[in-house]
């Protein structure tokens, strides 16, 4: 078998795969990216970057060349909820005070190709099969390219690979210490925005109705995406009929999101998913680490898994690169890799919670969770900073604002007020299990107590068993990196 040695080896050449690549490349590294498709090549997801994710295109180099993509710039938020309709500027995080969309297709190559100009060695078509050991510590991969398998040695071995993630498998950190159950499914697709011209081609949406929170984000080519996200058990209808069920579910909200898509054209294919448990793995080990969905994934719902997928393939390769440079010892790679992962799971787990919160299959537009909304309508900019992960949630959503939600929504609905305090009342236990958690992850390694935000009853799926050179790949579908709950893949649009 062909031997080659680096200094690391990334799997998955996406988001955290590029981040880790381009920080460690541009810090002298020598730095093998194995993609096993060959970008450019879709994914499963609504895209939407939040400023804060933006701003980490930009300190990754990568920024100009998706701006080259011409995305609209959405420097405006909207929540809509029934009468409810909160409008705010995004907060600026790095001078950057916008939004942007870039269907994945285009996004992701312009990643990998700015890991190349960074120096790393991008190769696809790469799939990496195992993970090779020598004296207990991950030493470097087998992968499957041009149908020979070959050994790559390293130092570090990176699993950006997603999550179905083969390293997670090899190293035995398949099984999450810590799941949350998904409420709700997924189901998207393109369509021309009768809005181009308007602020609301400049804006990026939420809708709440009945039990539904749905999206709209305006993307390149004066198009934008729409993204429903009903109770999980819905995505069966709209995988048996779709068109007829995505219909239903926007005729459910006429004024809100039936309106925001009154006049789109060229509806592409649905594509959809009701694959979205929430969790956290074990994502580093003795010369090994797992970045981005690798490692950690949150519900789809708070739109935040870019963002940290860039964040903390950044942070990894920062964290550890000084490490490698000084030709450190195992040890202080090692704790380097710790001390990465503590640092990705104190930032991460309010959002983790938040989004488990949202996910739940409950109407998220009860006249409670209404006025509480309300609450921000004309406070500039600070609900925005939910999605913009600039604050944590649950210094948003305080005290003060839920109290004054609360005395409204008793006030405007008093034929209501015994359901009203019974929801107010159901909320304590998960905002209190929530702060202990935050209070506790300041000082656990690894807490893996399930809180009354998160539905713990997982059935995890099995790990995928390895694959030998000879064994087919299974196609160019997501089907050895993705839930096997996806449905007919969009046209690019
Ligand atoms: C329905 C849905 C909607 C979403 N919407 C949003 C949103 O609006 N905003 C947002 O920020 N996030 C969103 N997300 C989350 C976001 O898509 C992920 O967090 C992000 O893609 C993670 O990037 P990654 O680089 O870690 O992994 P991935 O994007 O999954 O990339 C992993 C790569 O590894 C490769 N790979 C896998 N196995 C191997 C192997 N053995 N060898 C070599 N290569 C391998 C795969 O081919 C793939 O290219 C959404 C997710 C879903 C499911």
């Amino acid at each position: 078998m062909r031997v080659e040695e680096t200094d690391v080896v990334v799997v998955g050449g996406r988001l955290a795969g590029s981040a880790t690549a381009i920080t460690l490349a541009r810090g002298g590294h020598r730095v093998v990216v194995l993609e096993k498709r060959r970008l450019p090549s879709d994914t499963l997801s609504s895209h939407a970057l939040v400023p804060s994710a933006v701003a980490e295109t930009a300190r990754l180099g990568a920024l100009d060349r998706l701006l080259a993509l011409r995305p609209p710039r959405s420097p405006w938020v909207h929540v809509g909820a029934g009468d409810v309709q909160v409008h705010e500027h995004w907060s600026a995080v790095d001078g950057i005070g916008y939004g942007l969309c870039i269907p994945r297709i285009d996004q992701d190559v312009e990643l990998a190709r700015t890991a190349e100009a960074a120096g790393a060695d991008v190769r696809m078509d790469a799939e990496v099969v195992d993970v090779v050991w020598r004296g207990g510590r991950a030493a470097g991969v087998r992968v499957v390219q041009d149908g020979e398998e070959r050994e790559i040695r390293a130092r570090l071995v990176v699993g950006a690979d997603g999550r179905r993630s083969t390293v997670a498998a090899r190293v035995g950190a398949w099984q999450p210490y810590r799941a949350s159950r998904n409420g709700r499914g997924a189901a998207y697709r393109y369509m021309t925005d009768p809005q181009v011209g308007t602020r609301w081609h400049e804006t990026m949406s939420q809708w709440r109705w009945g039990t539904t929170i749905g999206y709209t984000f305006p993307i390149p080519g004066e198009r934008m995406i729409c993204m429903l996200m009903p109770p999980a058990e819905r995505i069966a209808e709209l995988r048996r009929d779709p068109e007829a069920a995505w219909s239903r579910l926007v005729a459910e909200d006429p004024a809100g999101i039936g309106e925001r898509l009154r006049g789109a054209a060229e509806h592409t294919k649905i594509r959809s998913t009701a694959e979205t448990i929430s969790f956290f793995r074990a994502s580093s080990g003795p010369g090994w680490a797992l970045a981005g969905d690798a490692g950690h994934f949150k519900d789809p719902v708070i739109g935040s898994g870019q963002r940290d997928a860039l964040r903390f393939g950044r942070r990894l390769g920062e964290l550890v690169g000084p490490v490698l440079d000084a030709d450190g010892e195992d040890h202080e790679l090692d704790d380097a890799l710790r001390t990465w992962e503590r640092e990705r799971d104190r930032t991460c787990m309010a959002s983790y919670h938040w989004g488990s919160r949202e996910s739940r299959p409950i109407a998220p537009a009860t006249p409670l969770q209404r006025e509480i909304i309300r609450t921000f309508d004309g406070h500039r900019g600070q609900l925005a900073d939910n999605f913009g992960r600039v604050r944590d949630p649950e210094r948003i959503v305080g005290p003060r604002v839920v109290a004054l939600g609360l005395l409204n929504a008793l006030h405007r609905f008093p034929e209501q007020r015994g359901a009203i305090v019974r929801e107010a009342l159901g909320e304590l236990p998960i905002e209190a299990g929530i702060r202990l958690d935050r209070w506790l992850g300041r000082r656990l390694f690894r807490a893996s107590t399930t809180r009354p935000s998160e539905r713990g009853d997982v059935a995890f799926p099995p790990a995928p068993r390895p694959r030998r050179a000879a064994e087919p790949t299974g196609g160019s579908g997501e089907a050895a990196g993705a839930p096997a709950a996806e449905a007919s893949p969009a046209p690019a649009a």
